[in-house]
């Protein structure tokens, strides 16, 4: 038996200034550390054949699979700030695409497996702790219902990279609904192509948003839409406590996924500078600042399309700016809604976002936990809310009025705390914990990770024989920077 990959590939049927086509360079022994069986399933591939050696071989990219294009992607971005005109996949190779059970277009892509024209001076390669993060926080975000690309695979490559030290190698299988960046429209764009960018947001209209195809000004609904979905994403990362950490043009996606997980977190005390990038040292992507960065973002690929919106400059400028000025709005409904939701109100009043911004605000002042007040205060677990309080009479202030506030509503108390138990996560995968998983599986001990991934795949459940994974971090286990690892 063979391994059986449906492919079914549309990008590599795009013009050739799309990609490179090159293979993944074999490396020396890989092991399957890790197959998301119920992920493969989805897609239509078989889980115990993926795991059998030549499984493996393919996920490490030492063995190709029947139908396989494998392309690395071209892309530009802004990176902190600055325009990078070629970037590219420089270690990642896209094998193609399948389609999954829901009908979905999915690409199917190793990362970390071997050089491409776009390595610039990197090896191509990837570090094991890197690819354990990207792992578990990928599929940490699935279980809590925010969109991202997940991880099917995680093998260890038998090489060693050379990192500050020596590391372990290893290589991601990644699926996404597709790797398509505001980057590749910055790359034809920057190059004057505007066949290029025509041809790009074509593809994606067809792949991601079909319904707008026959709309009467596509271009202009393509970036409306893109809008609006990053706009949503971001609210959804800020209501979980969530930092991308590297939110450059290049790590932003057109399908409206969370991509590239590098130097990412969850924070632990509420603190809206936080940064945990160790590359962010001027705190661009710190987590207040990820709603206005992801703007910045979209004015990006708002630029590329000009051309397709109108001949006439102004005209085209204007009609982006019209479109680019819905991302506030769309960002505060959704963020705003999802902050009603995690404190229990079932309807909208006026003082809402005060009462909301109050209770963050003396979070912030009394270093409380973001998760465990959300999730505590879901319980009716006044206690142990309180705990979480420098001052815990700070607190009492506010439930007071946060009681008052509820009060006439009809739903009952257990309406509101079931309905709060199922958006405010019990479980998020802290760094601690990652860090911990990491040291463990350099020492070939992958027991740790397994359990992480178990106790994240039900994220609002209470799991109380894993209790433990629940709490912050002891002082001497803070982790305070993050680390790209490329
Ligand atoms: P990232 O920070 O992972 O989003 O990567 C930014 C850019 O650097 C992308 O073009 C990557 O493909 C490239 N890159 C990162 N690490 C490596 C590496 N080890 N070898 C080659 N290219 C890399
Ligand atoms: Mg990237």
């Amino acid at each position: 038996m063979t391994v059986h990959f449906p492919f079914q590939n549309t990008y590599a049927a795009l013009p050739a200034s799309f990609f490179a086509r090159v293979a993944p360079t074999p490396v020396a022994s890989p092991r399957l550390i890790k197959l998301n069986r119920a992920l493969a399933v989805h897609l239509g591939l078989d889980p115990d054949l993926l795991e059998s050696p030549e499984g493996a071989e393919i996920l490490a990219g030492k063995r190709l699979p029947d139908g396989a294009d494998p392309i690395a992607m071209a892309y530009a971005g802004h990176q902190f700030g600055h325009f990078v005109p070629q970037l590219g996949d420089g270690r990642a190779i896209l094998l193609g695409e399948v389609i999954d059970k829901d009908g979905v277009r999915r690409d199917i892509q190793l990362k970390g497996s071997g050089p491409t024209p776009f390595s610039r001076r990197g090896d191509g390669r990837a570090a094991l702790g890197p690819v354990l993060r990207e792992y578990i926080v990928s599929e940490a975000m699935f279980a809590l219902g925010i969109p991202t690309t997940r991880s099917l695979a995680a093998v260890t490559s038998g090489e060693r990279v050379q990192r500050e030290t020596m590391l372990p190698g290893a290589v991601l299988t990644r699926v996404a609904s597709s790797h398509i960046r505001v980057g590749t429209f910055q790359f034809f764009a920057a190059r004057g192509d505007t066949d290029g960018v025509r041809a790009l947001a074509d593809h994606v209209i067809a792949r991601h948003y079909p319904d707008i195809g026959l709309a009467e000004r596509p271009y202009h609904a393509l970036l409306e839409r893109v809008v609006a979905r990053q706009a949503d994403l971001v609210a959804r990362w800020l209501l979980v406590g969530f930092i991308h950490g590297v939110m450059n043009t290049d790590n932003c996606s057109i399908s409206g996924e969370t991509i590239d997980y590098g130097p990412c977190a969850f924070m632990d005390e509420y603190n809206p500078a936080q940064v945990f990038s160790s590359i962010d040292e001027m705190g661009r992507y710190a987590y207040a600042n990820q709603p206005q960065i992801a703007l910045w973002n979209l004015t990006r690929l708002a630029e590329c399309l000009l051309p397709l919106f109108s001949d006439d400059k102004d005209k085209a400028i204007e009609q982006a700016q019209f479109i680019l000025g819905e991302f506030a709005e769309k960002f505060t409904a959704a963020y705003q809604s999802g902050l009603r939701r995690k404190i229990g109100l079932f309807t909208e009043r006026d003082g809402d976002e005060a009462l909301v911004q109050d209770l963050l605000d003396t979070m912030a002042k009394n270093q409380a936990d973001f998760t465990l007040t959300f999730r505590h205060l879901s319980d009716a677990a006044a206690g142990k809310v309180r705990d979480q309080f420098t001052d815990p009479a700070a607190f009492d202030e506010w439930a007071t009025r946060w009681r008052q506030r509820f009060a006439d509503e009809p739903q009952s108390a257990a309406e509101r705390q079931a309905a709060m138990r199922g958006v405010n996560p019990a479980f998020i995968p802290r760094n601690h914990r990652i860090e911990a998983v990491i040291a463990a599986a350099v020492n070939d001990d992958y027991k740790p990770f397994e359990e992480l991934l178990t106790v994240l795949s039900k994220p609002f459940e209470d799991q109380p024989q894993f209790a433990a994974y629940a709490e912050p971090p002891l002082p001497n286990q803070r982790v305070t920077q993050t680390f790209c690892g490329t």
